[in-house]
């Protein structure tokens, strides 16, 4: 994991350099050393408080997001000062990397510049459970990894989100990778880069060898891989342009791979003849996991992260958890183990993971989906009567510290966001955001009245 992050670590300074005036880039940007990945954000070091509010300056913030997302294809970043690393390598545990690692890479330019294998090394075939619900699409994925071009061509897999289309392309990716013996030139990129890339072609279209180098770039493909194609949609001049792409790849027996969270039919504003271009391949969706599919995940990742839970845990955590994507089951594992953790304990037991589930407000009971950071905050506004405002604001007096407190704990509890995107919400650094937690998680042990106070508010969000 570290060595992935500081190989794209070290493009995205490379890129700086060249988006930055050299002042800027020595001052403020090359002081930055990547720490983690927590779900959809890079998590950076910056040496002291004036370097932080420097960068989350919309002129910095801007470019440097632009950066993270097109090499790490990420959607955020979180800076975090120096002083505090120590305490947030211990809180995720990052000797074991996490599992909530999702990254996605653009793997072109990579390609061409350090030939390294750019995949996620942790989404492979082998860490791939196979179960009744997603075994065909697996088998169809190991069919093209084995011969691309042959089978299946083209492959579109598609499914709701966290059911494993992205580990799927990177297995592909991975295993070609390791067992090329004809150096293909495999290409993943996502639909949005390819989008963004299209544009910037054409804004360039005076200059003819632009487009032509853009065409170059794709067609020279022997297996491409695309994920999350919905983000074509409404661009009428992006799919026209993909078409062609695919039409040449197409007729010269190169691999194409394409997810999507729907069937191509299903997709409006998709023109007739891409429609049909993408229907005529092997289409096969991914679903949700059975029990036994998830029994099966469930083992495998606490096999993965060392998770240390009693036994019998897995049976139990499999069938209260009906209802469920992969991710989210991910995000549960990593509480309860850090519940257990927190309390001293050896091993996860029932206790920890009832905590844990009513806390989560049992997914399976209730679609959390539609609860977010803004819901809770609304609630908890309401409840105590407090302007939104003074909440994630900074005034300190009892009456807004402790209602700010029981906020960010059932942001904590309820959601599967980072404490570090807790604390950008309340503009509050990580330690801040661990002592309210922790203050409260405490309370609502000890203190029947806030544990009533805490469950009523819990009851008014679920019921938004
Ligand atoms: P999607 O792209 O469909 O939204 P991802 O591929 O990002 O989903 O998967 C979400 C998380 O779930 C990842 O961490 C991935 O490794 C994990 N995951 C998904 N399916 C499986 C599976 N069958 N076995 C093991 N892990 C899985
Ligand atoms: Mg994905």
């Amino acid at each position: 994991m570290q060595e992935y992050l500081e190989k794209q670590w070290a493009e995205c300074m490379d890129d700086f350099s060249k988006e930055f005036s050299s002042v800027s880039y020595s001052l403020w940007l090359s002081p930055l050393q990547p720490l983690n990945i927590e779900e959809d954000n890079l998590i950076l070091t910056v040496p002291n408080e004036l370097a932080k509010s420097t960068l989350e300056r919309p002129n910095y913030k801007d470019k440097i997001l632009s950066i993270i997302k097109k090499r790490f294809n990420l959607s955020g970043f979180v800076l975090i000062l120096d002083s505090l690393k120590e305490e947030y390598i211990k809180e995720y545990n990052l000797s074991h990397p996490s599992a909530d690692e999702i990254i996605d890479i653009n793997t072109i330019e990579n390609k061409q510049i350090t030939k390294q294998n750019p995949f996620n090394p942790r989404y492979t075939f082998e860490n791939f459970v196979v179960g009744t619900t997603n075994q065909v699409i697996y088998a169809a994925c190991r069919a093209v990894a084995e011969q691309p071009g042959k089978r299946f061509n083209p492959l579109f897999i598609y499914g709701g989100v966290g059911l494993g289309k992205t580990h799927l392309l990177h297995a592909i990716g991975n295993y070609i990778w390791e067992h090329k013996t004809q150096n293909l030139n495999i290409m993943y990129i996502t639909c949005q880069d390819f989008c963004e890339d299209y544009l910037k072609a054409v804004k360039k279209t005076n200059k003819n060898d632009d487009m032509e180098e853009f065409h170059k770039k794709y067609r020279s493909a022997d297996v491409l891989l695309i994920d999350d194609i919905q983000f074509i949609e409404k661009k009428k001049k992006t799919q026209e342009e993909f078409f062609h792409i695919f039409n040449t790849l197409y007729q010269s027996d190169k691999q194409i791979i394409i997810t999507r969270d729907c069937q191509p039919k299903d997709i409006p504003t998709l023109t007739e003849r891409l429609r049909s271009r993408l229907a005529c391949g092997f289409i096969q969706d991914i679903q949700k996991p059975d029990f036994e599919t998830r029994l099966l995940i469930i083992q495998k990742k606490i096999e993965l992260e060392e998770y240390s839970y009693e036994p019998g845990l897995d049976y139990s955590l499999a069938e209260r958890l009906a209802d469920i994507n992969i991710r989210e089951l991910e995000g549960i594992l990593k509480k309860i183990h850090f519940y257990a953790a927190m309390h001293g304990m050896k091993e996860a037991n029932k206790e920890v993971m009832e905590e844990v589930l009513s806390s989560q407000g049992e997914l399976n009971k209730k679609k959390s989906s539609s609860i977010n950071e803004q819901t809770i905050i609304d609630v908890v506004s309401n409840y105590f009567n407090i302007p939104k405002d003074d909440l994630v604001g900074r005034k300190r007096n009892k009456e807004i510290v402790e209602p700010r407190q029981i906020c960010i704990y059932l942001m904590w509890s309820l959601l599967t966001i980072p404490l570090a995107t807790i604390g950008q919400t309340f503009n509050r650094d990580h330690t801040t955001i661990i002592h309210a937690r922790d203050k409260i998680m405490e309370q609502v042990k000890t203190s029947p009245p806030t544990k009533k106070l805490v469950d009523d508010i819990i009851t008014k969000i679920k019921n938004q």
